[in-house]
């Protein structure tokens, strides 16, 4: 069992907040095509015979590639993959790139589930975001793809964003939750290098809740979620029953996954690799019979430390015994003794050998997880 992560890194333009590796240019979508099925292709045994059980088209904005285009990278990896009949294959889009006729063209091509960048039900809030939608057209969309059949919809919202009162989150969690969808990807803001938020924040343009209003808006988020039935499965990651992200559950599991197109990641339980992020020298590589990708052979400690952070991001935390049989008595002594502070701040949870992160503990998850890595 394996998946396959496909990054398409074309935007319509930059969002104020975004870091991830995406050109604001469509013109090269025809080459890249043409490229990441080159890379399907010269990837085929990275796998081994590996099953693959999900598909993930992220980015960037996939669903500006065309019907058509989806089609031939699918049709790519149906010839070179062994795709599991139950499997998941989902699509990262934008509200604004979701008509009926294309909905239902790669509803046709197998995409089962959707995950929609919606963000924010409020216009002054996607304006600010630099987002290319408005809120009409984010209804409309999951809407048109409930009507469609699409029965498993993930929207992604972000909290901590400027003037965020408590009233306007609350007004957006009721929108998203009146929506009903299967899944919601939470995420807090973070203010990441060369953005056009980062240049607002050093110009003191963005008044940013504080670490209390933050935790305010996070704990909301979970008690709303909970009372409609959603599952709090991973730090960021709220599914009802039976609609948890497999692709992403996957991630945190230690499955293997190979990474198509600039910036993506592999890893096959020994290594990981990363390929180029860039575009243009991504086409180059690929063209003269080459992968463009640095690897990296783990050692025993990080190994461990993936374990730890995959482990303890999600609600089904970490099992000492099963981290005593991978890593041996020397990696569970060493969790046990540095976990204890946590526990005793009640940040860390422990039943019987399970160790999951309080709500308290979620919401500083990454300097907990710091501090229980081995150096
Ligand atoms: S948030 Fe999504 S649409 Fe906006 S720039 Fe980033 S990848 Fe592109």
């Amino acid at each position: 069992m394996a998946g396959i992560y496909l990054h398409i890194p074309f935007c319509k333009r930059k969002c104020a907040y975004c870091d991830f590796y995406s050109i604001a240019n469509t013109k090269l979508t025809e080459n890249f095509v043409e490229a990441i099925c080159m890379e399907i292709e010269s990837q085929k045994h990275f796998l081994e015979k590996e099953t693959i059980q999900t598909i993930y088209f992220g980015g960037g904005t996939p669903s500006i590639l065309s019907e058509i285009q989806i089609e031939k990278i699918l049709n790519t990896i149906h010839k070179h993959f062994n795709v599991g009949k139950k499997n998941e294959i989902t699509l990262e889009a934008n509200p604004d790139d979701l008509s009926e006729n294309y909905l239902k063209a790669i509803k046709k091509l197998g995409v089962n589930r959707l995950s929609v960048g919606i963000q924010s039900f409020n216009e002054r809030d996607l304006l600010l975001m630099k987002r290319k939608h408005s809120v009409n057209q984010a209804v409309t969309a999951v809407k048109m793809a409930q009507e469609l059949g699409f029965g498993n919809i993930s929207i992604d919202l972000i909290y901590g964003l400027p003037d965020l009162t408590k009233k306007k989150w609350e007004e957006n969690i009721d929108k998203a939750l009146n929506l009903n969808i299967q899944h919601i990807s939470a995420y807090h803001l973070t203010i990441e290098p060369n953005t056009l938020f980062q240049k607002m924040y050093k110009s003191e343009k963005l008044n940013l809740p504080t670490e209390d209003e933050s935790l305010v808006q996070f704990k909301m988020l979970i008690d709303k979620t909970a009372k409609n039935g959603f599952l709090h499965y991973e730090i960021s990651n709220f599914a009802i029953d039976g609609s948890i992200s497999l692709h992403n559950a996957n991630y945190w599991m230690g499955v293997k996954y190979l990474g198509l197109g600039p910036s993506a990641h592999s890893y096959n339980l020994t290594s990981r690799q990363w390929n180029i992020s860039n575009i243009h020298e991504y086409l180059d590589t690929i063209s003269k019979g080459k992968i463009p990708f640095e690897t990296e052979v783990l050692t025993q400690n990080e190994k461990y430390n993936d374990f730890v952070i995959t482990s303890l991001r999600t609600m089904w935390g970490l099992n000492t015994e099963k981290l005593k049989m991978k890593f041996g008595e020397k990696y569970e002594k060493y969790f046990l003794s540095n976990s204890k502070t946590y526990l005793e701040k009640n940040l860390i949870t422990q039943s019987e050998n399970n160790f999951t992160l309080s709500q308290k503990g979620i919401f500083i998850s990454d300097s907990i997880m710091q501090e229980l890595l081995y150096d």
